[in-house]
């Protein structure tokens, strides 16, 4: 379905996945806070990148570099020269404005005449140590890739591995972003999930292509409908002064088709500009060949907070449910930040004694949560509208015969399964397996929805 996208900023308002920054002082715009859900649902976009791309590989290790680097770094890499965009200041409002933001010279605020363009360094600038003096300026990270290629040597001489290997990093990045908006999608702080794949020059291009594929199927993978899904390459003029080649993985948000990733070929000019400024050497040795060179690197480079976006954009659901409206997100059950709820039917005082040791049961395995306030079907339609897997229902049955109900998010079916089966039953439900498939000893399959 078509979402709306400020209907998905109250939901995740409302439900505790996103707030805006600072809110009671009027907020800070392009910065999110994310709360108790958003909290679980970013984390496990993270434990399901990592898990991915580093655990279950042999050919990839971990990083976790500072944000704040030597002034230098910045200096090598390019960014203090030209990580930049060219903005045009109104005469009558000061607003600023990105070139390609401005129609007829004039100013889309108040229509003033604008300024020649300069150039805006979108790197944020503060000071190290007590003294603010210029020569005391560093800056807060734009992506963490160069924190990866300043480790390279230190990698290669304790890590063991052989090229082509990948080093692999998750953190917080900052940009003085012009052009906000669109909720999280471009936000002045934001976390990246990069890899840096180093890689024989001659490989490079087989890399590139291997890289493009095992990235869109991650996605895939983790319930991204394929047709939202496309390759974008950038043509000549759009290539970043590094690139040998460069594409995006778009996605189609509901303001329309735009980066969800970007993979590059970046040759061997990172490894090669901090061997010239630094001094080290940053070649690889190839034993098998007996070879000395500097690796060719390919880069997929992902923001978490646009991936959630996606996430939850493409989960969002709305069906006609008897006179009302069923809104769901149809999270992958790793996705979900919860993954199972157990509600008793009512807060009967004979239900609840049971219902808290099923909880206690389902909480050492799973993210779970209990929730006995209002009626049960209020509480299955919060449950699906953050996009909680599995509901599992305690009734005055179940003190009877020691069996609960689980009910599943998407077909809102049910079966029901002995007490002393439920956490194995839910194990193979959250990792795919149909409902309809019974555990053994399973006693009885209820076809109705609740
Ligand atoms: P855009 O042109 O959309 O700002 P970019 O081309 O500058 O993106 P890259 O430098 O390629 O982005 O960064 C890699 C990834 O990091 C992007 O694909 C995106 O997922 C994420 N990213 C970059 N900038 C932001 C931002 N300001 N807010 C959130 N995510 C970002």
């Amino acid at each position: 379905m078509k979402v709306d996208m400020d209907k998905l900023v109250s939901l995740c308002k409302r439900r505790g996945f996103i707030f805006q920054s600072s809110e009671i002082y009027g907020g800070l715009s392009a910065c999110w806070d994310y709360g108790p859900l958003g909290v679980e649902l970013k984390r496990n976009i993270k434990e399901a990148w990592w898990r991915g791309m580093v655990r279950e590989r042999d050919d990839m290790v971990g990083l976790d570099s500072s944000v704040l680097m030597h002034r230098a770094v910045w200096i090598a890499s390019g960014h203090e020269q030209g990580f930049s965009d060219p903005l045009m200041e109104c005469k009558a409002c000061h607003q600023r404005w990105r070139a390609d933001d401005t129609k007829d010279g004039r100013c889309p605020n108040c229509g003033g005449e604008l300024t020649e363009p300069r150039m805006f360094n979108l790197m944020f600038k503060t000071f190290f140590g007590p003294v603010e003096e210029e020569a005391a300026t560093i800056y807060l990270r734009p992506e963490t890739a160069q924190g990866i290629f300043v480790n390279f040597a230190n990698v290669v001489d304790t890590a063991r591995k052989k090229l082509p290997f990948g080093i692999a990093q998750i953190g917080k990045a900052f940009r003085n972003e012009i052009t906000t908006g669109n909720f999280i999608f471009r936000c002045r702080e934001f976390e990246m999930m990069e890899i840096e794949f180093f890689v024989k020059p001659d490989t490079a291009e087989e890399w590139f292509n291997y890289w493009l594929e095992e990235r869109q199927n991650w996605y895939i993978k983790l319930g991204i409908n394929k047709e939202n899904l496309r390759l974008q390459q950038h043509g000549e003029d759009e290539l970043a002064h590094y690139a040998r080649a460069c594409y995006d993985i778009q996605y189609l948000f509901p303001m329309g088709w735009s980066e969800l990733e970007g993979i590059a070929n970046r040759g061997d000019f990172d490894l090669a500009q901090h061997a010239k400024h630094s001094g080290k050497d940053l070649s690889y040795f190839d034993a098998d060949s007996g070879e000395r060179f500097v690796p060719y690197v390919i880069e997929p480079s992902a923001g978490v907070d646009r991936a959630a976006l996606a996430f939850l954009v493409d989960a969002y659901d709305e069906e006609p449910d008897k006179n009302e409206i069923r809104v769901l997100l149809r999270l992958h059950p790793d996705l979900a930040p919860v993954k199972v709820a157990v509600l008793p039917l009512s807060r009967n005082e004979t239900l609840v004694p049971m219902a808290r040791d099923v909880y206690a049961i389902v909480r050492k395995c799973f993210a779970t949560q209990y929730d006995d306030a209002q009626s049960i079907g209020r509480r299955y339609r919060r449950q699906d509208e953050i996009g909680t897997p599995y509901s599992v229902t305690v009734d005055f049955q179940s003190l009877e015969d020691n069996a609960v109900t689980i009910r599943e998010r998407d077909s809102m079916k049910q079966i029901r399964v002995p007490v002393a089966e439920l956490t194995r039953t839910l194990e193979l439900k959250l990792s795919g397996e149909p409902l309809e498939v019974l555990p053994p000893g399973g006693k009885y399959w209820l076809g109705f929805e609740g």
